[in-house]
C-alpha cells in the first residue's frame, strides 16, 4: 500500500486555501481584539477527563469522536474535539477568576473524528472567543454582535444568516425536558435507534439529530419557548431587543439546540446555504454552569468558535499578495551587488523576487512568471557609473536611475 498520503480527514492547507483560512484568523482578531479580548494558547491535548465529564457523556464529540489515547506514562489524554473547555480548565488552573471579566479567544487546530466530507474534516480549525464573569445579558449582546461584524467584515454579511433562541436557565429547561419527553414516547417507534436512546440520557439532543425519521419527528415536537419562565423570558427578550438596537437582523430558530450539555440561556448560530449539509459557519452560547461544574466557581460564561474552513470556503476573492520587484543582474559583476539592492528593497518594504541564474532573456521570464510589476536591472556597464536600468513590466518602457535613487523611482 502507497503510505505516502495524508489520513482520513486531513488536507494539507497551502496556496490560495491557506492565505484564505489566514486572512479569516487575521480578520476574526483584528475584530475581537477592540472588544478587548487577549489570544491564548491552549495545549492541544488534555487529560481525557476535560472533555468526557464537561461536554456531556452522550453527546456525539464523547461518544464516537474523540481521539484518545494513552501515553507512555499510562495518562488518558484527548486531542481537543474543541475549545471551550480547555479554555475553561486554563482559566482555572491558572486563577483567572481573581480578575473578572475575563475576554478570552483562540485559534487552533480540532480534532474530531467524523465521517468527512465537504466541510467535515477530521482535523480542523476553530477560531473562537469565551467571555467569562458576566452574567447579564449585555455580553449575549456584545458576543454576538462582534460574530456579526467579523462576518460582515469577511464581506460574508449576504451570505449568512444569525439564527438565534434560548434554552433558559435550569427550571426551563426542566420543565420543557417533560414535556418533550412526553412527546418523544408517544412517537418512539418513528425515531432512530441513536435517539431512542438520547430519550433515556438526554432527551434534548433529539432535536439536533440529522437523521431524517428524527427531523420528522421534531417538527411538531413541542415548542421550547412555551417553557420558558418569566426570569429566563425577560432575559431573552432583552438579548433580542439589543440586537434590534443594532441592527443586527437574527431569525428565531425554536429548534436550535446545541449538541453539548453545558449551554444554558442564549444559544446561536450563523449559518449559509451555500455550502450543503455543512452550513453552521460558526456557533456559540451561554454556559453558566460549566466553571462551577469544573471546580471553578460560580462564573458565567458566553462564547462562540467558527470553522475556518468552512468560512474560507465562502471567500470568493483570492487575498492578493502586493506584486514584486525582480531584481536582474547581468554579468557575474553584478551579481553580488543585485544581493544589496534586494536586500535593502525588502528593508525598504518591497516584495523583491530574484531570478537566481541564466542569461537576461531567461530571467526576464522568470520575472513575468512570478508577475513582478517591475524589474530592476544590474548592467555591468551601467554599475561602473552607480547606475541601474528600471523596466515597467506592463508598459514595456525603461529608464536608467541613480543607485541612489532606485527606491523613490520605485515608489
Ligand atoms: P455540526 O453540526 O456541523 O457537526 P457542531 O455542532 O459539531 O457542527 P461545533 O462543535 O459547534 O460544531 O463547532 C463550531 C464550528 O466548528 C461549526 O459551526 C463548524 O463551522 C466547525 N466544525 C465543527 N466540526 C467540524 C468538522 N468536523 N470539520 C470542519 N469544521 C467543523
Ligand atoms: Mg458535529
Amino acid at each position: 500500500m502507497n503510505k505516502v498520503q495524508s489520513v482520513r480527514g486531513t488536507y494539507d492547507l497551502y496556496g490560495e486555501n491557506k492565505r484564505k483560512a489566514k486572512r479569516v484568523v487575521a480578520v476574526g482578531s483584528r475584530i475581537v481584539e477592540k472588544y478587548g479580548f487577549e489570544e491564548i494558547e491552549t495545549p492541544i491535548f488534555e487529560f481525557t477527563e476535560v472533555f468526557s465529564r464537561n461536554l456531556g457523556d452522550t453527546s456525539d464529540i464523547v461518544t464516537k469522536e474523540m481521539y484518545c489515547f494513552e501515553d507512555r506514562g499510562g495518562e488518558s489524554l484527548t486531542l481537543r474535539p474543541e475549545g471551550t473547555a480547555g479554555v475553561v480548565r486554563a482559566f482555572i488552573s491558572e486563577g483567572m477568576q481573581q480578575n473578572l471579566p475575563v475576554k478570552l479567544y483562540y485559534t487552533g487546530p480540532m480534532f474530531r473524528y467524523e465521517r468527512p466530507q465537504k466541510g467535515r474534516q477530521r482535523q480542523f480549525t476553530q477560531f473562537g472567543v469565551e467571555l467569562l464573569g458576566v452574567e447579564t445579558p449585555q455580553a449575549d449582546i456584545e458576543v454576538i454582535a462582534m460574530a456579526y461584524e467579523f462576518i460582515e467584515s469577511l464581506g460574508l454579511a449576504g451570505t449568512v444568516t444569525v439564527e438565534i433562541n434560548s434554552l433558559g436557565d435550569k427550571e426551563s429547561r426542566d420543565a420543557y425536558r417533560e414535556k418533550l419527553v412526553a412527546y418523544l414516547k408517544e412517537n418512539y417507534d418513528k425515531l432512530s435507534e441513536d435517539s431512542k436512546s438520547r430519550l433515556e440520557r438526554n432527551p434534548l439532543r433529539v432535536l439536533d439529530s440529522k437523521e431524517e425519521c428524527d427531523k420528522a419527528v421534531v417538527a411538531n415536537a413541542p415548542l421550547y419557548q412555551d417553557s420558558l419562565n418569566e426570569a429566563s423570558k425577560a432575559f431573552f427578550e432583552t438579548v433580542l431587543k439589543g440586537l434590534d438596537n443594532l441592527g443586527i437582523k437574527y431569525r428565531l430558530n425554536n429548534r436550535l439546540v446545541r449538541g453539548l450539555d453545558y449551554y444554558s440561556h442564549t444559544v446561536f448560530e450563523l449559518v449559509t446555504d451555500k455550502l450543503g449539509a455543512q452550513g453552521t459557519v460558526l456557533a456559540g452560547g451561554r454556559y453558566d454552569g460549566l466553571v462551577e461544574q469544573m471546580g471553578g466557581g460560580k462564573v458565567s460564561g458566553i462564547g462562540w468558535a467558527c470553522g475556518v474552513e468552512r468560512l474560507s470556503m465562502l471567500l470568493e476573492e483570492d487575498v492578493s499578495l502586493p506584486r514584486p520587484i525582480a531584481v536582474i543582474p547581468v554579468g557575474e559583476e553584478a551579481e553580488e551587488k543585485a544581493l544589496a539592492i534586494a536586500y535593502d528593497l525588502r528593508k525598504a518594504g518591497f516584495r523583491v523576487e530574484q531570478a537566481y541564474s541564466g542569461n537576461l532573456k531567461k530571467r526576464m521570464m522568470k520575472a513575468n512568471k512570478v508577475n513582478a510589476v517591475k524589474a530592476v536591472i544590474i548592467g555591468t556597464d551601467e554599475l561602473a557609473e552607480g547606475k541601474v536600468t528600471i523596466k515597467d513590466l506592463d508598459e514595456g518602457s525603461q529608464k536608467t536611475v541613480a543607485l541612489t535613487d532606485v527606491i523613490e523611482e520605485l515608489n
